[in-house]
């Protein structure tokens, strides 16, 4: 077969629009967000995204929140350390502190 248009995953859809980085950056979000994760509980890579932020063990039936794109992330653990009650020594510097 002869060479047909490449194929530029998620963002086939988009055709040229949104610029070239806005795509790139996409891509890379959602191949992420699609593939599967490693379990908190049963330690299998078998973690799929259900909506934002929800996260489900194909294997063990194990659901949780985390982050919107990706199951943890890294203000994620910061508040769960937080939350915990140890002190955050490397805290993470917010917006509002400017
Ligand atoms: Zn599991």
């Amino acid at each position: 077969m002869g060479k047909r248009t490449k194929k530029v995953g998620p963002t086939r859809g988009f055709g040229a629009r949104y610029g070239a980085m806005v795509r790139k950056r996409y891509i890379k979000v959602v191949t992420e967000m699609k593939k599967t994760h490693r379990c908190p509980q049963c330690g299998l890579t078998r973690v799929k995204r259900i909506s934002v932020g929800v996260w489900e063990c194909r294997k063990c039936g194990f659901t949780f929140t985390g982050g919107a794109y990706t199951p943890t992330t890294k203000l994620g653990i910061v508040a769960k350390r937080a939350a915990k009650g140890v002190a955050v020594k490397e805290a993470v510097r917010t917006k509002e502190a400017e």
